[in-house]
């Protein structure tokens, strides 16, 4: 018998998860309802985040977190280059201009050291993205951000449970705004679905309005005397960005094997560390800072495909055969053809391509059997003729 191909991420839906989807189909609300209120509240409590935004997507959040933060035409985003387009995007959405920044190529994490060479008088944010679940150097940021005068969005869609020293990214102890998605890749999963977290309560009253097309039904701000209870007033231009009640039901019950999902992501990782701790030309992904936790979203490694002998096609096709997907996180945003008119040469980011060129993402998820890993290297081992 064949052994089941691996995927390299996917979710994993239990018996409660489907009862509390089930629960909210027979119940009043479809959208708009308690069980949005609900997944905030847990998820801002399990994060230690004082206000939580839940959206229809991770992008959405993005979207809505550079609205907030009145970013604009003529403003300059700094935006690592590899990353998922999204982190890009968002700035463009909002009218501004996002600006490359090399990545450390081992770490695929923000150089913050390019950054500060980056900044003009036009920058105006800075988006940190946590790459495979570890965090950026956020005391570098925060730094930066304040000489400059900087706000700061994470993009923690790879986050979800990562620590940094006694932080837990998504408290925003060093930006305005994290932002997270719960597409099935991550860790956990409302199908689609995404959130913001922030500690000042004018933003989140701002990314809320945002994601119901800029309604405001506060009596205490509206401009005009309310004449009733139907009363709204559009007071800025939103969308709709609202997520279902049955997304949230889903969210609220993951949330609550959100630990064991990231003990078995950090266990898988520990086994794939020590099958690949003396091999030459494949290492793992490295940590840019000692005092983090990686919620692991990814488990990717960069092989010197060069010295291999094998380009990275043949192996992820030779990977596949043996029943091992795998994926390449990501290409740099400023080679995307859109970009490539808008910003840099690829020549300007070194790290990028040096991360770029190496990198390939090993099943990495939840449900995966602690065999699996070995599986996998050994795969690994035969696709590049070691
Ligand atoms: C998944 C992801 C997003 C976007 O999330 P969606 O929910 O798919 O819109 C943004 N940034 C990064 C780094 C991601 O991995």
């Amino acid at each position: 018998m064949t052994e089941p191909t691996l995927p390299y991420g996917r979710q994993w839906i239990d018996d409660d998860d489907i009862a509390a989807v089930v629960a909210v189909l027979r119940g009043g609300y479809l959208t708009t309802g308690p069980a949005v209120s609900g997944f905030e509240e847990a998820l801002g409590a399990h994060l230690g985040a004082p206000h939580t935004v839940a959206i229809s997507n991770g992008t959405a959040a993005l979207h809505a977190a550079c609205a907030a933060l009145a970013l604009g035409p003529g403003d300059e985003v700094l935006v690592p280059a590899v990353t998922f387009l999204a982190s890009a995007n968002c700035a463009a959405y909002v009218g501004a201009t996002p600006v490359f920044v090399d990545v450390l190529p081992d770490s695929g994490l923000i150089d913050v050291d390019d950054a500060a060479r980056r900044v003009t008088s036009r920058t105006r944010a800075i988006i940190p993205v946590h790459l495979t679940g570890r965090p950026a150097d956020m005391v570098a940021v925060r730094r930066l951000a304040d000489q400059h005068g900087l706000r700061v969005i994470e993009d923690a869609a790879h986050a979800l449970g990562a620590t940094l020293g006694d932080t837990t990214i998504g408290d925003c102890r060093y930006s305005d705004v994290a932002t997270f998605s719960f597409h099935p890749v991550k860790h956990i999963t409302t199908g689609e679905g995404g959130a913001v977290t922030t500690r000042d309560p004018e933003l989140a009253r701002a990314m809320r309005a945002f994601r119901c097309h800029g309604m405001e039904r506060d009596p205490d701000r509206l401009r005009d005397a309310s004449p009733g209870p139907w009363y709204y007033e559009q007071q800025s231009l939103g969308f709709n960005y609202r997520i279902t009640d049955i997304q949230c039901a889903l969210g609220t019950s993951q949330l609550r094997r959100l630990d064991d999902f990231l003990q078995r992501r950090r266990a898988l990782a520990a086994l794939y560390d020590e099958l690949l701790s003396d091999w030459q030309h494949v290492q793992p992904v490295a940590a840019t800072t000692s005092d983090c936790l990686s919620a692991w979203h990814l488990y990717s490694v960069l092989i010197d495909f060069e010295a291999v002998g094998v380009d990275r096609a043949t192996v992820m096709a030779r990977l596949g055969e043996a029943g091992v997907r795998t994926q390449v996180h990501y290409i740099p945003v400023p080679w995307q053809p859109y970009y490539a008119a808008r910003s840099e040469a690829p020549a300007s980011y070194p790290g990028a391509g040096a991360y770029y060129t190496r990198t390939l993402s090993l099943p990495m998820f939840p449900a995966m059997s602690r065999d699996d890993p070995a599986r996998v290297t050994a795969a690994l081992a035969a696709a590049t003729g070691r």
